[in-house]
């Protein structure tokens, strides 16, 4: 069902009234590419409501940039819509404020906050449909926050909706970042395999009578036969590792077939084998095995009609379901009477998701339940505070502004004289809280108070207070503690002219080498580059490090202030 027609059908419903909401709030707003600005929440929502989730998820998605776009304030749609829509938007809206950059800010830790921030899972969905939509529209913005959001994308969402099992949104999400990150080899790609596309479609098309016919001359009715292109995305990837060579790559088109019940996958793929022969090793048995990310599916590859070969795809209707929408396809089973538990989905799990499976298997049939075991609280230990350029740092629970400010450098703590948090002024002993946007007041010169020590949670914020009061009273460590320039670690993919890339980098922001030292360390996949630089403003080194992450063959930049 469209939006529309759930709004004609339920003109007095609570979909239909943020619609009206959304309308009015964004009013005559257009977006950077002309059109009306409510289209993008529309949008969002219609994701939604296509992965079937529940009303006050589709009217979050509708009302979702009310509170960062427009004058309407959380209170508002609390008043308007009750608690938890107002929760959901708030989630929404304080995802907003995170971005990531590629540099200093771990991914994972940016992808924990994400989970820690939403405590509801149907706020990452929801931030989900956002940016699906956002990546669908990022043509109309101006290029370099095209790339910011599709690394953003690349790095942070689409393997999280991987993780989440949404293995089909991950692949959009991941293709379209692909296109804006690597437009050069997209291009390519495109071109390359534009032909092939089509002259594996054709031939599938060509035996999918037979196939058809085979498969009911054995009693099995597929409920669904179609045809699964691999995405650009990976299909790069997986010609990295295949000398660039498209003849090694069988499963460009695979044909897949959905049937009911598991006993049928397995009758299909003896139908198959018995057909034609089977090539070795490329067997997989995804139903009795399934991916750590939920993935289940019967995989083969055979020697196809006229000695072409094919790959099939075997699955259930609802495996299928579970790998397009991931766990949210979990409401679609909210009276699962055949729900069956899924086998051993291996080690390399992550504790959270399996905890979340749990959780599913564990409420089956009961909505409520499921709706209660959706309100997540993963990381109970630690905080993810956000800076005003919109890092990510990850604190203790109880950790203070102080604690915060030695995080980002002991310059910033020793001269911390009062803090911000989402905009209100608050005291220095204050207990931050995931999600709070914080900024410290700095006074040039100062000196850290030694009643700290009584509030301090880390010990970083400890060691270097005391250092800094040992300073003060003019002790024998003074001059020792404040550091002078900046370590830079490079891995990189040797290639000719990197060094003369990073030191065009490096004086292009105005910054002078004091040294620079290769190495090649021993366990390590990549050598390392040891770069000395006259500086100690993190904010400088940052804009540095997020720009030689540009430079083609470098993997990985840290740094440290020495
Ligand atoms: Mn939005």
């Amino acid at each position: 069902m469209t939006l529309r027609e759930t709004i004609d059908r339920h003109p007095d419903g609570l979909i239909a009234k943020a619609y009206a909401f959304a309308e009015r709030a964004h009013n005559s707003q257009r977006r950077k590419s002309g059109e009306p600005y409510l289209n993008h929440p529309v949008a969002a929502a219609e994701i939604l409501l296509e992965w079937r989730l529940d009303d006050a998820t589709v009217a979050a998605g509708l009302l979702h940039d009310t509170v960062e776009d427009t004058g309407i304030t959380l209170e508002d749609i609390r008043g308007e819509f009750g608690d938890e829509i107002a929760f959901l938007v708030d989630g929404v809206t304080k995802l907003g404020r995170l971005k990531y950059r590629g540099a200093e800010s771990k991914a994972e830790n940016m992808r924990k906050m994400i989970l820690a921030l939403s405590r509801d899972l149907r706020v990452v969905f929801v931030k989900l449909a956002d940016r699906l939509h956002n990546m669908k529209t990022l043509g109309a913005l101006p290029p370099a926050k095209q790339k910011r959001i599709a690394l953003e994308t690349s790095e942070i969402y689409a393997p999280l909706a991987y993780r989440l099992g949404m293995y089909n949104i991950s692949g959009e999400l991941e293709d379209v970042a692909f296109s804006y990150l690597m437009p050069e080899e997209y291009e390519w790609i495109r071109k390359t395999a534009e032909e092939q596309y089509a002259e594996r479609l054709s031939y599938l098309n060509s035996i999918l009578p037979e196939v058809r016919a085979l498969l009911e001359r054995h009693g099995i009715r597929p409920a669904a036969v179609d045809f699964r292109a691999k995405r650009y995305s990976s299909l790069y990837r997986k010609l990295l590792r295949h000398d660039m060579d498209l003849g090694k790559i069988y499963d460009l088109v695979a044909m897949r077939i959905i049937v009911a019940t598991i006993p049928e996958c397995y009758a299909a793929l003896g139908v198959i084998h018995e057909a034609w022969p089977p090539v070795p090793g490329r067997i997989k048995d995804y139903i009795a095995l399934p991916k750590p990310n939920a993935y289940q599916s019967l995989h083969t590859t055979v020697i196809g009609p006229r000695e072409k070969i094919v790959e099939f795809q075997i699955r259930t209707k609802e495996m299928h379901e579970t790998s397009e929408f991931g766990i949210a396809a979990h409401w679609l089973y909210k009276d699962r009477s055949r729900a069956s538990a899924p086998a051993n989905a291996g080690e390399a799990e992550i504790a959270w998701i399996r905890q979340l499976r749990d959780w599913q298997t564990a409420a089956p049939g009961d909505a409520e339940a499921f709706l209660e075991a959706m309100k997540i609280d993963f990381f109970r230990h630690r905080i993810f505070a956000i800076t005003p350029r919109g890092a990510v740092i990850d604190l203790p629970a109880g950790a203070t502004p102080i604690d915060f400010a030695y995080h980002i450098h002991s310059d910033l703590g020793n001269e911390a004289s009062g803090a911000r948090v989402n905009g209100t002024i608050v005291p220095l002993d204050h207990r931050l809280a995931s999600g709070d946007l914080v900024e410290i007041i700095r006074q040039r010169g100062k000196k850290p108070s030694e009643d700290w020590l009584q509030f301090v949670t880390t010990t970083a914020a400890r060691d270097h207070i005391r250092a800094a009061l040992r300073i003060k009273s003019g002790s024998r460590f003074a001059a020792a503690r404040k550091p002078t320039r900046c370590l830079l670690r490079i891995a990189v993919e040797d290639r000719v002219g990197l060094i003369q890339d990073i030191s065009t980098v490096t004086a292009r922001q105005r910054m002078n080498i004091m040294s620079f030292h290769a190495d090649n360390p021993k366990g390590s996949r990549f050598p390392i580059d040891r770069v000395e630089i006259a500086s100690t403003d993190p904010a400088k080194i940052e804009k540095l490090i997020v720009k030689l992450k540009r430079i083609k063959g470098i993997r990985e930049v840290s740094y440290k202030l020495v």
